[in-house]
């Protein structure tokens, strides 16, 4: 006899890094590579925020705080909502696999958009829910009414991911608001934020007014992207007191460590290094966009950190390859659902300069 594990691990696809295996990211640094792979902030965190990792550091012999205090009051008094409206976890996925738990049960319902973020798979077959995925429409936008065409009396989550990774589109918050209008009361709609800070067609804060009119909707915003803090492993939840209660209630109770919280309080103290650091993207933003088309190739206006190319007739593989070859790390396509694609975060100056003039060469 031998060891059998659960049939679901057979379905959850796995993921796949954009960084090699077995490095440690300051020695990936140190090597000269750019890692355009991750969407991470190619800007290490505020001097403050490295002054409190240390400060936290110093007492690792203790447990953290379970409540996550104050983080949670720091978050609440930024988006001036009550502390008992903020769930914390270790990296915003986390949120996402315990609602999975928390919410759906074997023959529940779970709508999302395809291709969006490469987590979603892994709810319905934790959970046994059976998953809907709506396909994008034209300009690799969510098709909001195709979403809510496909909810019915056993949906129990849908999830939006706005601005959407990887196609890099937003849906102003207005449109979110007539999608809440339409959806039932029990369903629960998470609206996935990770990258809100960079768009510009709102007020990044725009859906926070929303939830007065629509309970159901949980805001998932992360540490990870424009606050530089991944690999620390911060994310949260605006959401009702009662979401909150239930995904920390299928968690472990120390799911998110002192050093990450004391960073992550630091953080969002310092705003104006968010807008610099968005001001910065936005740069960059335009000149890897104004590169991209001067080649001939097709991309979405990008309101994210990242930007989705359409390589044309250029083959995927090859240019995801050469690109490695010379060290410069970006995404294929075909594992995110977008054959034919490659996904390219926004680097520094000169990291987006060589990107530019590698892919020039290879199409
Ligand atoms: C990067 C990303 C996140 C953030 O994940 P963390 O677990 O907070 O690091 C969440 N959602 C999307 C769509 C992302 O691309």
């Amino acid at each position: 006899m031998t060891i059998t594990f659960a049939k679901k691990l057979e379905q959850i696809p796995g993921y796949v890094a954009g960084a090699p295996a077995g490095k440690s990211p300051e020695s990936i640094a140190g090597e000269g590579i750019a890692q355009l792979a991750s969407n991470e902030s190619p800007f290490g965190p505020h001097p403050a925020v490295v002054e409190a990792i240390s400060r936290a550091a110093a007492a690792s012999n203790r447990y953290p705080d379970p409540s996550g205090g104050l983080l949670r009051r720091r978050i609440a008094e930024r988006y001036e909502v009550d502390p008992s409206n903020v769930a914390l976890s270790n990296g915003s996925c986390e949120i996402l696999l315990a609602a999975a738990l928390a919410l759906c049960e074997p023959g529940a319902e779970l709508v999302y958009a395809w291709p969006s973020f490469s987590i979603y798979p892994y709810i319905a077959p934790l959970s046994g829910a059976r998953e809907i995925r709506v396909p994008l429409a034209d300009g690799d936008v969510h098709d909001l009414d195709a979403m809510t065409a496909e909810i019915t009396a056993a949906t129990q989550l849908v999830i939006v991911c706005n601005p959407n990774n990887p196609t890099s589109t937003h849906i102003p918050a207005a449109k979110i608001a007539e999608f809440c209008e339409r959806v039932p009361d029990h369903v629960t709609v998470i609206v996935d934020e990770a990258y809100i800070e960079f768009q510009v067609d709102d007020d990044p804060d725009a859906t926070l007014d929303l939830r007065k009119d629509f309970p159901n909707l949980v805001l998932l915003r992360t540490f990870s992207k424009v606050y530089g803090l991944a690999g620390l492993r911060v994310g949260y939840a605006i959401c009702s007191p009662r979401f909150r209660a239930a995904v920390d209630a299928v968690r472990q109770p120390f799911s998110v460590n002192a050093i990450a919280q004391a960073a992550a309080a630091e953080a969002i103290r310092h705003g104006d290094d968010v807008a610099k650091r968005v001001e910065q993207t936005i740069v960059e933003r335009v000149r890897v966009e104004e590169g991209v088309r001067g080649l001939g190739l097709r991309t979405p206006d990008s309101q994210a950190n990242f930007s989705w190319i359409d390589l044309g007739d250029a083959d995927e593989k090859e240019v995801v390859a050469k690109l490695g070859e010379q060290g410069i790390l970006v995404r294929a396509g075909t594992p995110l659902g977008g054959p034919g694609h490659i996904r390219v975060s926004y680097g520094l100056p000169n990291e987006n300069e060589r990107f530019l003039e590698a892919l020039g060469k290879l199409v």
